[in-house]
């Protein structure tokens, strides 16, 4: 038995571990794919204090790092529920149970698709969700990127340094994202924006060749286009849960600031539970109050 199962092994979770790990609890975390989480595919991260430009990447091996020389256990298995019998917690995945005092779910949260007829059958052939990995496929091409908010911003950035032409599409007039990062797109010659606009059609031949555009007039027109970025924000991957912990109506673990959930003995920390803000700073924070009230409640048992 562990004192403490943390389940994710991005941001929040490998915090977490590193504080649960300080105050000498024995601590197994479950990731269902590789360490990092959301933030590996971030190739610049410009908002974290002390380290004013690191890739993505960079910044997940080192909290990576820091959790297994502090004695941290893993394994990468997809955590499938989790059963309470008293102070017992059992995470079942698909293939082993393991058994904790505390649980710590720090899952984050998974690509929003459009919802669009063959999207799933595009991905990987025109389709894409991540531009840091995907985006060299496309060099002196023509892609579109969807969304408004700081990850459809950055993308089409970086994007514009490898494509030719990169749309820009976005369902509303302003953008969701930092002034700082948009005022970028205006040096950018070949971004061309579309406003008030929505991808309505994916248009393709084996592998994406076009997509149909609908303007908030009802116009429609199509563009052609070799890849479609899809940047439309994230769901929270609390689905496993629900038996167990109270999520809201958009699949948020309901939680304040001190990380505890519905039920005792188990936290949610990171970009799955109700929060204003969802950031690196804020899931770092949560990282370190789920692993401090698990082990407040820990000790409390004896
Ligand atoms: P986001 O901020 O939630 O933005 C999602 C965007 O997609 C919004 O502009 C939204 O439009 C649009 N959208 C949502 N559903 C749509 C649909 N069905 N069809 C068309 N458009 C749709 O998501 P994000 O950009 O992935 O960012 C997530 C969080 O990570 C944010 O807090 C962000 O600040 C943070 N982040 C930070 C950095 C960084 O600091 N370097 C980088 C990336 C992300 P509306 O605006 O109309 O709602």
């Amino acid at each position: 038995m562990y004192d403490i199962i943390v389940i994710g092994a991005g941001t929040a979770g490998l915090t977490a571990s590193i504080y649960a790990r300080r105050a000498s609890k024995s601590v197994l975390v479950i990731e269902a794919e590789s360490y990092g989480g959301q933030i590996i595919s971030t190739p610049h991260i410009q908002n974290y204090p002390v380290a004013p430009d690191i890739s993505g990447f960079e910044f997940a091996e080192k909290i990576y790092n820091q959790s297994t020389e502090l004695g941290t256990e893993f394994v990468f298995e997809k955590a499938v529920g989790i059963e309470i019998d008293g102070n017992c917690k059992t995470v079942k995945t698909e293939s082993n149970s393991y058994s904790a005092k505390a649980v710590i779910i720090a899952t984050g949260s998974e690509n929003r698709k459009l919802g669009l007829e063959n999207e799933n059958y595009l991905i990987g052939r025109g389709v894409s969700y991540c531009a840091t990995c995907d985006g060299a496929f496309y060099r002196k091409k023509t892609v579109a990127v969807i969304g408004g908010g700081n990850t459809a911003v950055e993308d089409a950035l970086y994007l514009s340094d490898i494509a030719e032409t990169v749309y820009l599409i976005h369902r509303r007039d302003s953008f969701r994202a930092d002034q700082s990062e948009t005022d970028k797109l205006k040096e950018k010659s070949n971004v061309k924006l579309l406003l008030n606009s929505n991808v309505t059609k994916l248009l393709s031949d084996k592998k994406l060749t076009g997509i149909e555009v609908t303007d908030t007039s009802g116009q429609t027109s199509s563009i052609s286009v070799d890849g479609l970025f899809v940047a439309i924000g994230r769901i929270p991957e609390n689905s496993s849960f629900s038996s167990v912990i109270q999520l809201d109506s958009s699949g948020y673990a309901v939680a304040g600031e001190n990380c505890r959930t519905s039920a005792d003995g188990i936290f949610v920390a990171g970009d799955n539970r109700t929060k204003e803000v969802r950031q690196l700073v804020t899931a770092t924070a949560d990282g370190a109050v789920s692993a401090t009230e698990a082990v407040k409640y820990i000790n409390s048992l004896n």
